[in-house]
């Protein structure tokens, strides 16, 4: 159904390296047309996923990323999943899927 979203997850991912786990809290959302992750431990608040988003979807999150500086969130319904967020994050805290 066009337009229906949800913030359907929050959960955690492991990463492994040689000398350490890290782990990553992920929240998802679901859209017709795919899916939308933030990692926000990763989301350093530069602002650039907000500025490149063709559709003005990504938004300013009260809640705080990875230097204290507030991270992104979105309306995910109006998702076109060009994943022009994801090309520009310079952290890789955004991923998009297309269904
Ligand atoms: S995938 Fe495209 S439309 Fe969706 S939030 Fe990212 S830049 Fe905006
Ligand atoms: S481009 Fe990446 S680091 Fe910058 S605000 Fe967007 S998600 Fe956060």
């Amino acid at each position: 159904m066009v337009g229906h979203s949800e913030l359907k997850d929050r959960s955690e991912a492991t990463t492994s390296t040689a000398d350490q786990d890290q782990r990553f809290s992920v929240e998802r959302w679901a859209t017709a047309r795919g899916s939308w992750t933030l990692f926000p431990e990763l989301c350093k608040g530069c602002g650039l996923c907000i500025e490149r988003c063709p559709v003005d979807v990504i938004k300013w999150s009260p809640e705080l990323g990875a230097y204290g500086t507030n991270r992104v969130t979105v309306k995910a319904e109006g998702c076109i999943t060009c994943k022009i967020c994801a090309y520009y994050c310079p952290d890789a805290a955004i991923s998009v899927t297309v269904r």
